[in-house]
């Protein structure tokens, strides 16, 4: 049976987990009541490549080969055997299916190892905290590794997993290079992926194949695939969009790329893939297509529909899981560091809170983007309704919130939703560093199942983060990753060095700040990027205010948004990466934090100017957040036993009332007055989650004086009452 729309991921995203663009479009698409059919070409690819057949194919062609290879190479190819013999058990054990083959492999005498077990040696110290599961998915992930070199050194230079070609279509102001290399043979990886695809055309008989790119490392593959399609099925069409042309391709003139695809979209796909699914149906006329770069007599134009508008989120559907090979996806270790992992390891639904950014004001970021620019999110009980439907479809009830930031009061709404369906699911989500992230907010998220948070911290310098326009202070953030860690959500930081105008003085001095984040606890993993200048940034459209130039005013004709840039005032930044990255990869194993910063460069570098204590103290400082009438109480726990005794004391005597929570961990018992004690147990169900309705704090205290009781304050905000977040009583 015929399906009219083909949508492909191409090789290579993520190994362990589907990106999410295709489903939403497949989730829009059947709310239109249009047929697609969705493949993810990376894990069909890498599951052709990673069996017993796949590996005895590439070692023949090596074989034929008959090139001199390097040392590393040769080993691994006197262990052939050993390869093709393992390597059906490797994938099904990293496909979580074959569980008791960790034994074998944590006895490191069952895989083939090369060089990427020679990093073992500095890890020895980091394999005793783990579990054998754990271990061995780390030898299987290094394992993996070694033929990934292998492949890379013998058969096809440009592999690699996440990142393929990445090189040839990452700033490629001209079309030219990849030009070129499409013009070569088909290499290896090429050859598996066609005829993986071609099965699919076959089966399909599609009339349009719409191919998402969002990242330079699936450039060189989806023009392969829309070559071959163009040439083997000559009146289906090809359309490519997603995060790489939404970015890169704005100022796309050169027709050449139109041998490969005959339409680019831009922006949010959902209404440009309708008009092209009218257009291949005959029902467009082509000067209707929304955002779309087409070729016309020759030249590139680009054709934006004004009076086809874009679709509210609400209107876009569920993102729909089908298709996908869902029990086939391969969960990696790479980094030992239990944050770090959670991108290559396990199966997380992705949805995202909003569409855009409630901040919108980062200087390096591109705000003048739709993608960034249009805020607006969606309503908590239609996330949730999602989230149930997507755990019934894929079976899994992990979700990862890939937003741009998600807003912390949808995050507050979110998680109220949860616990109220009681829906039992792990989540994690990307934040700003808010100071409303609050003790009683991270304890709410905790209980809904958040795990884990990551956010950009930049440059960890008041200065820099100003000039940022970031809307936050290293002392913020420092306080904030000390609430989210206490109420156990692990937190990874984005980093930046090289922002214009940065010194050695403030890169070192970041990273002094950074390395007391680790030291104190409150950060647990992190990632050090280069600042790079976009064309779409503050800082890309005028660089003079941030005293930087770019290299050149010439717009190329084919990729344009990574722009060089001369910083005259700043560092030779490039000289701190290796420093910067080797530090924070200890760090972020418990190693060499007390170590001086000088250790991790082979230059001599400035002596940091931020005090030793200066976080230690920063966390220190009075954690008293002041209370908003408006704010909402609720109570998470279950109705607390309620006693009442009489105490006496100096020959005086009076009524008591004891309190006692018991929760998961711990019983928590309070005493307060008789009447006070009779008034809370009576006000902790009325704002118990199970209540419909919000309670407030000015509701609160109307009640407590209601009820004839005196200082509201001095008893609310007191030891007693104040310890009940830890059963659930949260100010939010
Ligand atoms: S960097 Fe992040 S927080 Fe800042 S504007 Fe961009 S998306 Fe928003």
């Amino acid at each position: 049976m015929s399906v009219p729309v083909f949508l492909i991921t191409p090789p290579f995203t993520q190994l362990n987990t589907p990106y999410p663009a295709t489903a939403y479009l497949k989730g829009f698409l059947n709310t239109k009541g249009i047929r697609s059919f969705q493949s993810d070409l990376g894990i069909e690819v890498t599951l052709a490549l990673f069996c017993q057949q796949g590996l005895q194919e590439l070692f023949n062609r090596i074989n034929q080969l008959g090139k001199s290879l390097s040392e590393n190479a040769t080993r691994m190819l006197a262990m052939q055997e050993d390869y093709i013999f393992t390597i059906d058990d490797v994938v099904l054990f990293l496909q979580g299916r074959n569980p008791t083959l960790a034994h074998r492999i944590c006895k490191r005498d069952f895989l083939p190892e090369a060089s990427r077990f020679a990093q073992l040696e500095d890890l020895d110290w980091a394999f005793g905290s783990m579990g054998t599961q754990d271990k061995a998915k780390h030898f299987g992930t290094m394992y993996l590794e070694d033929l990934s070199d292998l492949i890379s050194e013998c058969v096809d230079e440009h592999f690699g997993f996440s990142r393929y070609a990445e090189k040839l279509g990452r700033s490629a102001n001209s079309f030219d290079e990849l030009y070129t290399a499409l013009q070569q043979n088909y290499t290896f990886v090429d050859e598996l992926l066609l005829r993986i695809l071609s099965a699919h055309m076959e089966k399909l008989q599609p009339s349009l194949v719409a191919i998402s790119v969002p990242f330079p490392g699936n450039l060189y593959t989806s023009l392969r695939c829309g070559q071959w399609v163009k040439k083997n099925y000559p009146g289906v069409k090809v359309a490519m969009g997603g995060g790489f042309p939404n970015t890169e391709l704005r100022s796309l003139s050169d027709p050449r790329v139109f041998e490969f695809y005959d339409y680019i979209t831009l922006d949010d796909g959902e209404a440009p893939l309708e008009q092209l699914v009218k257009l291949v149906d005959g029902n467009l006329a082509e000067e209707d297509l929304k955002r779309t770069f087409t070729l016309q007599d020759g030249a590139v134009e680009y054709i934006n529909n004004a009076k086809c508008t874009d679709y509210k989120q609400a209107q876009l559907g569920t993102p729909d899981y089908s298709d996908f090979l869902l029990d086939k996806y391969i969960s990696a270790i790479e980094v030992v560091n239990p944050m770090h992992r959670m991108w290559s390891d396990g199966r997380w639904n992705k949805l995202t809170m909003a569409h855009g950014c409630y901040w919108g004001k980062c200087t390096f970021c591109d705000i003048s983007l739709d993608y960034i620019r249009l805020y607006e999110p969606i309503a908590a009980a239609l996330l949730a309704d999602r989230m149930e439907e997507m755990m019934k479809q894929t079976g899994q009830n992990g979700f990862h919130f890939v937003d741009e930031a998600a807003p912390p009061a949808l995050m507050r709404a979110l998680a109220l939703e949860i616990i109220r369906r009681k829906l039992n699911v792990s989540w994690w989500a990307n934040v700003r560093f808010e100071k409303s992230f609050t003790r009683d907010l991270c304890v709410l998220l905790k209980r809904s199942g958040c795990i884990a948070i990551s956010g950009g911290l930049e440059v960890a310098s008041d200065r820099l983060l100003q000039l940022i326009q970031k809307g936050i202070t290293v002392a913020q953030v420092a306080q904030v990753n000390r609430n989210f860690t206490e109420a156990g959500i692990m937190v990874h930081a984005y980093l930046m060095y090289g922002f214009p105008t940065q010194t050695e003085q403030e890169t070192i001095d970041s990273l002094e700040m950074i390395r007391q984040m680790f030291s104190a606890g409150v950060l647990q993993s992190a990632f050090w990027h280069l600042f790079t200048m976009t064309s779409h940034s503050p800082v890309g459209l005028q660089p003079e205010k941030f005293r930087v130039k770019r290299e050149s005013m010439l717009v190329g004709s084919f990729a344009n948004n990574d722009l060089v840039h001369i910083d005259e005032e700043g560092a030779d930044h490039e000289t701190f990466a290796f420093g910067l990255k080797k530090s924070l990869l200890n760090y972020m194993h418990g190693i060499g934090l007390n170590d001086p910063l000088q250790k991790w460069f082979d230059f001599k570098i400035p002596k940091t100017s931020v005090d030793p204590g200066h976080i230690k103290n920063v966390l220190e400082q009075d954690q008293y957040v002041s209370s908003k009438p408006t704010q909402r109480i609720v109570y998470l726990g279950r109705p607390p036993v309620v006693e009442h005794f009489t105490k006496s004391k100096k020959g005086n005597s009076w009524e008591m009332t004891s309190l006692v929570f018991q929760d998961k961990r711990a019983k928590v018992s309070i005493s307060v007055g008789r009447e006070q004690g009779d008034w809370l147990a009576a006000i902790l169900q009325k704002v118990s989650i199970s209540n419909p309705g919000t309670v407030t704090l000015q509701e609160v205290t109307d009640s407590y004086e209601a009820a004839g009781l005196e200082d509201f304050e001095l008893f609310w905000d007191n030891k007693p009452v104040n310890t009940l977040y830890k059963v659930g009583l949260l100010k939010l």
